[in-house]
């Protein structure tokens, strides 16, 4: 479905950026994957799909970085069809508590960066009149937890920031998503349960089962493949007048 398309996911090194580069690159897309850590890892997992893989390590919080690679993207494959801006951290702190710093962090990796790679991939997909950008918001761009201020204020910006571009490009083959996950076991969500685990004295497993408890009814993680798919329906034809829509995948 993708074959000779190019699809950029920022934050691809792990988790669901992973996923859904996986998934891209399973229906034919070229990958520019994007994000810290490991590299050679996941750049052979989607290699290994028969897709070519390139890589830039821009910073989502600088966004010089951002235009860098937006121009690399375009040097290597001639244009990006598919963005997905999926690059996210998190702090967990009561607003009185929460560092200004983590705050600052957490806005420019979650938010900003959406908005910079967005304005200039736009372009070129409009030149097209075709194009796909997926952003990775969270049930937290819908409803709040507690101690989670900057998270949960950047992922409800996101999902604004999604509908105006849905809307703005509303007559072309342009298209603006947000996909709004309950919990997945990535590295991201681990640190909370080890949190837990420690604050409570209590077993992996039963941390787990306290988090998913409070907030999932289906008592189980939604994995980064499941997200992968609703990123592909995204990008088919059957979603060709899906615009601006928040979408859970929460159980
Ligand atoms: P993860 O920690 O596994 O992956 C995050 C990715 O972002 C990594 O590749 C990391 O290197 C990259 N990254 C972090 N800071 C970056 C920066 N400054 N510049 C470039 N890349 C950077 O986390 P995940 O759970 O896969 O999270 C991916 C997205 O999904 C995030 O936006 C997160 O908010 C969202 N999300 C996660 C969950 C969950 O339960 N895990 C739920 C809802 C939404």
């Amino acid at each position: 479905m993708l074959k000779g398309k190019t699809a950029l996911v920022t934050g691809s090194t792990s988790g669901i950026g992973l996923g859904i580069a996986k998934a891209l690159a399973g229906q034919g897309a070229n990958i520019v994957l994007n994000g810290f850590g490991d590299v050679e890892g996941p750049k052979s997992q989607v290699q290994s799909l028969g897709v070519k893989v390139a890589y830039h390590g821009a910073d989502m919080s600088k966004p010089a970085e951002i235009e860098n690679m937006m121009k690399f993207a375009a040097a290597q494959f001639g244009r990006v069809d598919v963005l997905v801006n999926n690059a996210g951290i998190q702090h967990v702190a009561r607003v009185e508590d929460f560092p200004p710093e983590k705050w600052d962090a957490i806005l420019a990796i979650n938010l900003s960066s959406a908005f910079h790679a967005t304005r200039l991939a736009l372009p070129a997909m409009k030149a097209a009149n075709w194009g796909r950008i997926i952003n990775v918001a969270s049930v937290h761009g819908l409803v709040a937890s507690a101690e989670k201020a900057a998270y949960v204020a950047a992922k409800h910006g996101l999902v604004g920031f999604t509908k105006v571009t849905a809307l703005e490009n509303a007559t072309t083959g342009v298209t603006c998503n947000a996909i709004c996950p309950g919990w997945v076991l990535t590295p991201l969500v681990q640190k909370q349960v080890d949190a837990r685990a420690a604050a409570a004295g209590c077993s992996d497993e039963e941390a787990k089962r306290q988090l998913l408890g409070e907030k999932e009814p289906s008592l189980q993680f939604t994995t980064p493949e499941e997200l992968g798919e609703l990123a592909v329906f995204f990008c088919s034809p059957a979603a060709n007048n899906v615009r601006g829509v928040a979408w859970n995948m929460d159980r």
